[in-house]
């Protein structure tokens, strides 16, 4: 008889695993620890007190996942069989795990604040990773010795088994603080606790204090309605502060606690907050010890949050907190919810490095990472951190700027990588499907289980002339140029003077006149819009295709009609979707299949995504799991190109 114990996890990621191996190890419990596609198990020979104490214990060692669901138990006569995932040791890039933390802030520990404490599960571990494989001499680390109480960790603690990146202050990286006067080092753990001290302080005080962290460096500041740069971030250091600040549902709330601390923009909720940032914000809580250590420091000065923006290290600031080592910082990755999905919108940070299966002798590149074979394994991670390999043949991206000087180089355009890599993922490789690539354009793909056609490619948009095209698309339409002008001049010269080069979104932004004129500023004030739809924008459809300037025109009438900035906003995505969900039929039908796959950063929007759910929920589209629906998801699909 076998006690088994099965938790959900939609992820080949190991640290939840191996981390739960370490713990069974530390407290000497029997128990045999499976890995599959959608769940970890864990074997017990018989149930005994001692495994109770394991389950309990669990709960505090574990830490809160993005890739971590329900657990059930049960009993069963026989072991259960499955396929283990291929697994390896790959350097992370999360927040430290709870068992780290308690050390951070217990002033009994040699790691009493300080902010690269991290083990084998859980801390910022790439930044620190300059080749493969990923051993301390291939680290920045390389050059400092562990003092002996970190040198027999590697011996006996169980969450630090040879651990590449061990270290504590005594034998750690040291950190200093300056300003414009005078510098300090933090030498024991009074210096290192009076620094982030000191820095929370003068936040609180109003100053901005610029902070070399595992991901870059960030500034830090209390945001104003006077001060506040664009792309700032919103860093809620107080997690109480959520509820009160934000519009969160539930997955929202536990996926910004999770230990991958992902990018999420939330609709803003207390007053203050909105007189700032607005109507929504990309929100974040403190994702590696730098910014954690700050963040308690920030609470103890009354603060319940602040901003950052990623900068350089020459950025001005009041003071400046900085450690010589280098770090390779990842691009952060952004995160999208509806209800029980998830997605991963763009980024590195989390996802990569990635291991994946690889039958071809290829390379691939795109966007500055790359799949890449070491020892036996493929990987997928940043072009720098790979030396130079043998292979047969490299993929590269249109547009990348890669000179790999390899005679077999061959140039793929990003749609069809992402409509291969969401193929890849389900496992429909060599299946004829259908796909809808929406990246500022739109593009309607085919595959024929060989190779992916656009089959009704996005109409070139060419923002420059604009009332020209706008004034002759129909009768009436002058008239339409002449109103506008009227009504709204300042916006009516701005479109008169665009360069050709703009998207759609960039236009109607500017149109609506919002601060942030991108694709992201229609997306923020659509996420404010609590209604319901209603709002028809016309899309004329011309050869079956999208009509970028009947769309602008239908924009600039409803504007007239004083129709609300949110209400357009939330309407233009709904729109999207029916169009999608009017094309996607007709080409399934034509061509006779019922896979539909979605790729583009596009989808990760509210009103689309929940229109889309509607118009073809029946096909139950596919979309990226492991990968980011966006432009990263390109490395991995040209492996099956
Ligand atoms: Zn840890
Ligand atoms: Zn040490």
């Amino acid at each position: 008889m076998y006690f088994i114990f099965e938790i959900a996890f939609s992820s080949n990621k190991s640290y939840i695993a191996d981390l739960i191996r370490a713990y069974a190890k530390q407290i000497r419990v029997d128990v045999e620890v499976l890995q599959a596609t959608d769940k970890i198990i864990m074997i017990f020979q018989k149930k005994d007190e001692k495994l109770e104490g394991f389950l309990l214990g669990l709960e505090t060692v574990l830490p809160a996942s993005l890739f971590l669901a329900q657990g059930k138990h049960y009993f069963s006569d026989e072991k259960p069989e499955l396929m283990p995932v291929d697994t390896c040791h790959l350097p992370l890039n999360i927040a430290p795990c709870p068992t780290c933390q308690k050390e951070m802030f217990d002033v009994s520990s040699r790691r009493y604040y300080y902010p690269f404490t991290s083990c084998n599960h859980c801390g910022s571990q790439h930044p620190f990773v300059t080749k493969y494989p990923y051993r301390r001499p291939n680290t920045s680390m390389k050059f400092l010795v562990s003092c002996e109480a970190c040198a027999s960790e590697l011996k006996n603690n169980a969450l630090r088994l040879d651990y590449p990146l061990i270290s504590c202050i005594e034998c750690g990286i040291a950190i200093r603080m300056l300003d414009k006067q005078s510098e300090h080092l933090a030498l024991n753990k009074g210096d290192f606790r009076k620094l982030f001290e000191v820095s929370g302080r003068a936040i609180a005080s109003g100053k901005q204090v610029l902070m070399k962290t595992a991901h870059g460096y960030r500034k830090f500041f209390k945001s104003t309605e006077v001060y506040r740069p664009a792309n700032s971030i919103l860093l809620m250091a107080d997690s109480n502060g959520f509820n009160d600040h934000l519009m969160m549902v539930t997955q929202e709330f536990n996926a910004l606690l999770s230990i991958e601390r992902p990018l999420l923009r939330v609709a803003t909720k207390s007053d203050e907050v909105k007189e700032v940032y607005g109507s929504s914000v990309l929100v974040k809580y403190p994702d590696d010890g730098m910014t954690m250590l700050l963040a308690r420091e920030l609470m103890n000065a009354g603060l319940q949050y602040i901003s950052y923006v990623t900068c350089e290290s020459d950025e001005e600031a009041d003071f400046l907190v900085d450690f010589d080592m280098p770090v390779n910082s990842q691009e952060d990755t952004k995160i999208f919810i509806n209800q029980d999905a998830k997605l991963f919108v763009s980024g590195e940070r989390i996802l990569f490095p990635a291991l994946v299966q690889n039958e071809k002798n290829r390379v691939t590149v795109a966007h500055d990472l790359a799949c890449v074979q070491i020892e036996g394994e493929s990987i997928i991670d940043t072009l720098d951190v790979f030396d130079t390999v043998e292979t047969e043949e490299v993929y590269v991206l249109e547009g990348e700027s890669f000179d790999g000087g390899h005679s077999n180089e061959h140039r793929f355009e990003q749609y069809k990588a992402s409509m291969m890599s969401v193929l890849a993922e389900h496992y429909k490789v060599g299946e004829k499907a259908i796909g809808v690539h929406f990246d500022g354009t739109l593009n309607f793909l085919y595959y024929n289980g060989k190779t992916v056609i656009n089959a009704v490619p996005a109409i070139p948009f060419e923002s420059d002339h604009l009332w020209e095209k706008i004034g002759t698309l129909r009768e009436g339409s002058d008239r339409l140029v002449d109103n506008y002008k009227k009504a709204y001049p300042e916006v009516w010269e701005r479109l008169n003077n665009l360069q050709g080069n703009m998207d759609i979104f960039e236009v109607t932004a500017i149109t609506l006149g919002l601060d942030d004129e991108s694709f992201e500023g229609i997306s923020a004030e659509a996420l404010s819009f609590l209604g319901k739809g209603g709002l028809q924008i016309d899309t004329r459809v011309k050869d079956n295709r999208f009509d970028n300037y009947a769309f602008l025109t239908s924009i600039m009438s409803y504007q007239l009609g004083d129709v609300e900035n949110n209400f357009m906003c939330y309407s233009i995505y709904e729109s999207f979707g029916d169009y999608i969900g009017e094309i996607v039929p007709q080409l399934a039908d034509k061509v006779g299949t019922r896979t539909v796959v979605l790729t583009g950063e596009t989808f990760a929007n509210q009103s689309l995504y929940g229109r889309i759910q509607r118009t073809i929920g029946q096909y139950k589209p596919l979309m990226n799991k492991n990968f980011p629906i966006g432009k990263e998801n390109a490395v991995y699909g040209a492996l099956y190109l």
